[in-house]
C-alpha cells in the first residue's frame, strides 16, 4: 500500500468503477490449458481475415512510413468514405476503433449532471464511458430481446444528451426496422443526439433494415457509427468511424484525439473499401451456414437460443456460463460468457468457418453428454 491520498485524488465514481479485464493472450491460454490450437469465438471477428487487397497493402508497407506520424485526421480515408457513401469528407471522423468515438461523443455533449440513455443488455461501452465520466447511464430494459423505443423515449428528461441505439443489437441480434427508427427519430425531434451504432451493418441482409447514413440529411441530430473491426476483419488495426452533419462533426472533433489512428489502419481501411462486394457476400454466406448449423444443434438439444442479425448467436444452457466457457476452452474453443451482459447462463458464439463450427458443435455436445 502506498501513502497516496487516493481518497482525495480519485473521484468517487472512479473508485466505484470496476475495470474491464480482457482475456489473456492466446499463447498464454494455450499454455495454461495445454492446447495445441485455440479458436476465438468470443469477439465477433471475421475469421476469414481481411480482403486480399488489404493483405497485399500490409505486406508492401515501407519501413520509411513507420517513424512518421500518421495523417492526423485520416484525410485519405475520409475522402474514400465520402466517395463511397456520397457524403463530404467533413462528415466523417475516424477513431481508434469506434470505441474511441463513443468517448469523444460523450465528452463533446455531456457535462456533470447530464445523462445518456441506452439499453440494459447491449454493447457495454456506452454505459462504461458514461459512468467513468461521472455521468448517469439510464439503462432501459430490452423488450422481447430488442431495444424498446417507447420506454427509451419515456426515460428522457431535460438533462438527457445522448441516446445510444445499437442496430442490430450486440448481443441479441435484434434490430429496429426503418419504420421503427424513423418514428423514434421523429419523436426525439432533435432534443437529443441519437447515436446509431451500426457495427454489424454489412452483415444484415433484411430488406426493412434501415441505412443510418441515408437518414442523416433528414435528422441533423443523428450520428452513425461504423467499424472496420467486424466485417472487414481489421480489428487489430483499430479503425472505426462516425458519420454525421459537418456541424456535429465539428463539435465532436474538438474532444477527439488527433493522430489516434495509425497509418497502417488508415491505409488498410481504404483498401478494404475497394471491391468489397464479393468479400462481404462470402462472409455473409459463411455466417448464414454457421447460424443454420448452430440453430439446428440448439433446437435439437432443447436450449433457448437467439439467432438474429450479426455474425454471432446466443444460447442459454442449464449450467453456468463461466463453467461452460472453461469446459469449451479446454477443447480449444473460446466463447463469450454473458453474465457480464446481464444474461446469466447465456453464452455468445461468433459464427465462423464450417470446420470450426463443427468442432464447436462436437465440443458443446460433449459438455452436456457427460452427466
Ligand atoms: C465490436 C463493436 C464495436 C467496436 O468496435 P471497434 O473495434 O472499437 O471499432 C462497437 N459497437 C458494437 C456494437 C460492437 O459490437
Amino acid at each position: 500500500m502506498s501513502n497516496l491520498p487516493l481518497d482525495r485524488l480519485v473521484p468517487g465514481h472512479i473508485r466505484l468503477f470496476e475495470p474491464y479485464y480482457p482475456s489473456p493472450p492466446d499463447q498464454e491460454l494455450m499454455r495454461l490449458y495445454r492446447l495445441d490450437h485455440l479458436h476465438r469465438l468470443n469477439n465477433n471477428e471475421n475469421a476469414l481475415g481481411p480482403p486480399s487487397a488489404v493483405r497485399e497493402m500490409i505486406q508492401a508497407i515501407q519501413a520509411g512510413a513507420i517513424p512518421v506520424y500518421p495523417n492526423g485526421d485520416s484525410r485519405d480515408l475520409r475522402h474514400a468514405l465520402a466517395k463511397r457513401f456520397d457524403k463530404t469528407s467533413g462528415q466523417f471522423l475516424i477513431g481508434n476503433g469506434s470505441c474511441e468515438l463513443i468517448s469523444s461523443v460523450v465528452k463533446a455533449f455531456c457535462e456533470g449532471g447530464d445523462n445518456i440513455i441506452t439499453a440494459d443488455k447491449t454493447f457495454a461501452v456506452y454505459e462504461w464511458v458514461s459512468e467513468f465520466s461521472g455521468l448517469e447511464a439510464r439503462l432501459v430494459p430490452l423488450k422481447e430481446y430488442g431495444f424498446d423505443p417507447d420506454a427509451m423515449l419515456a426515460a428522457r428528461d431535460e438533462r438527457t444528451k445522448i441516446i445510444f441505439v445499437c442496430n442490430p443489437n450486440n448481443p441479441t441480434g435484434t434490430y429496429w426496422d426503418r419504420e421503427t427508427l424513423v418514428r423514434f427519430l421523429d419523436i426525439v425531434g432533435g432534443e437529443q443526439i441519437v447515436v446509431l451504432d451500426e457495427a454489424y451493418f454489412e452483415y444484415v441482409a433484411q430488406a426493412d433494415y434501415p441505412d443510418g447514413m441515408q437518414l442523416l440529411e433528414a435528422y441533423p441530430n443523428l450520428i452513425v457509427f461504423r467499424t472496420f473491426s467486424k466485417m472487414y476483419a481489421l480489428a487489430a488495426l483499430r479503425v472505426g468511424l462516425l458519420c454525421a452533419s459537418e456541424e456535429l462533426v465539428d463539435i465532436v472533433r474538438r474532444t477527439h484525439v488527433a493522430y489516434s489512428v495509425n497509418t497502417l489502419g488508415q491505409q488498410a481501411a481504404v483498401e478494404a473499401l475497394r471491391d468489397d462486394g464479393e468479400f462481404i457476400a462470402k462472409t455473409r454466406a459463411m455466417v448464414v451456414r454457421g447460424k443454420q448449423r448452430l440453430s439446428a444443434l440448439f433446437s435439437a438439444m432443447g436450449f433457448e437460443y437467439l439467432a438474429g442479425e450479426g455474425n454471432y448467436m446466443m444460447v442459454k444452457t442449464p449450467i453456468s456460463d463461466t463453467l461452460l466457457h472453461r469446459k469449451l476452452l479446454r477443447q480449444g474453443l473460446m466463447v463469450r460468457t454473458m453474465t457480464g451482459f446481464r444474461f446469466p447462463n447465456w453464452i455468445r458464439i461468433s459464427l465462423v468457418q464450417e470446420p470450426i463450427m463443427e468442432e464447436f458443435c462436437t465440443a458443446f455436445q460433449s459438455v452436456f453428454q457427460k452427466s
